[in-house]
C-alpha cells in the first residue's frame, strides 16, 4: 500500500494498492469473520461478514439513485449505510439480490480499503450511485471506486475458492454463458461481476467477456 498524489484533487492523498493486496485483504477479513456461508456455500454471508467485524449497518433513505454509503467516523470504525430500496422485492429475484450483497461488499470494501485517506482528508462519506457504480465496472475513473469493486468482487467471489469451482465447472464443459451464469448463480453476485471477475482471474480472456457483452450482461 502507498500514499500518492491524487491526480483527482479530491482527496490530499490517494491510496495505492496492488491487486494481490486487496486480494490478502479480502480474505484476512472473511478469516476474521469466520468465513460465513450462506446454507454451507459457496456464496459468502455478507451480512454476517459486516456484522463479526463489527461495523455497523444502517439501512437509511439517501440520496435519489444512490445504493450505498460509506461514513468514516472520529472512532476509525466505519458505518455502513444502504438505502432501503436494496431490501424490496428480494425474494424470487436472484438479480436483485445480487444488487444487494453487492452494494454491502463494496461499502466494506471502503470501509476496509480508504479509512486512512478518508482521515486526512477530513471528508465523511463515499457513496454509490446506481448510475455511476451499480454495476461493478461503471465506475467513472474514479480510483477509491475502482478499488472498492475490485474489493467488492475480492470478498463475494474470494480468489481460491471462486478459482477451484469456476475450473471445476469449467472442465465440466460448460460453455462461457453457462459457465458464468452456473457461478453467478452459486456465488449469488451479477453477471457482469461474476465475467469481469473471470476475467480478471485470466479465466476468460476479453474476447470472451465481450462476447458476453453482446448477450447484454456485461
Ligand atoms: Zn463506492
Amino acid at each position: 500500500m502507498l500514499l500518492l498524489e491524487d491526480p483527482t484533487k479530491t482527496f490530499p492523498k490517494r491510496v495505492w494498492y496492488e491487486k494481490a493486496e486487496i486480494e490478502k485483504i479480502a480474505e484476512t477479513c472473511l478469516k476474521n469473520a469466520d468465513w460465513p456461508k450462506i446454507d454451507k456455500g459457496p456464496a459468502i454471508d455478507i451480512d454476517r461478514v459486516v456484522e463479526r467485524l463489527g461495523f455497523d449497518l444502517d439501512i437509511r433513505d439517501l440520496p435519489e439513485s444512490v445504493l450505498g454509503t460509506t461514513i468514516f467516523t472520529n472512532t476509525g470504525k466505519a458505518i455502513i449505510c444502504v438505502s432501503p430500496a436494496l431490501y424490496e422485492g428480494l425474494e424470487n429475484s436472484p438479480g436483485r439480490r445480487a444488487r444487494l450483497r453487492s452494494t454491502l461488499a463494496h461499502e466494506l470494501a471502503h470501509a476496509l480499503l480508504h479509512a486512512e485517506v478518508f482521515k486526512e482528508a477530513q471528508k465523511g462519506a463515499m457513496c454509490r450511485s446506481e448510475a455511476s457504480g451499480g454495476e461493478e465496472k461503471a465506475y467513472k475513473g474514479e480510483w477509491w471506486e475502482y478499488q472498492a469493486n475490485l474489493g467488492m468482487s475480492a470478498i463475494l467471489m474470494p480468489e481460491k475458492l471462486f478459482t477451484a469451482y469456476a475450473l471445476k465447472v469449467k472442465v465440466d464443459g460448460q460453455w462461457v454463458d453457462p459457465l458464468v451464469r452456473t457461478l453467478a448463480d452459486r456465488f449469488e453476485v451479477g453477471l457482469a461481476a461474476t465475467a469481469y471477475r473471470l476475467m480478471g482471474m485470466n479465466i476468460l480472456s476479453p474476447d470472451e467477456v465481450r462476447d458476453l457483452s453482446e448477450l447484454g450482461y456485461a
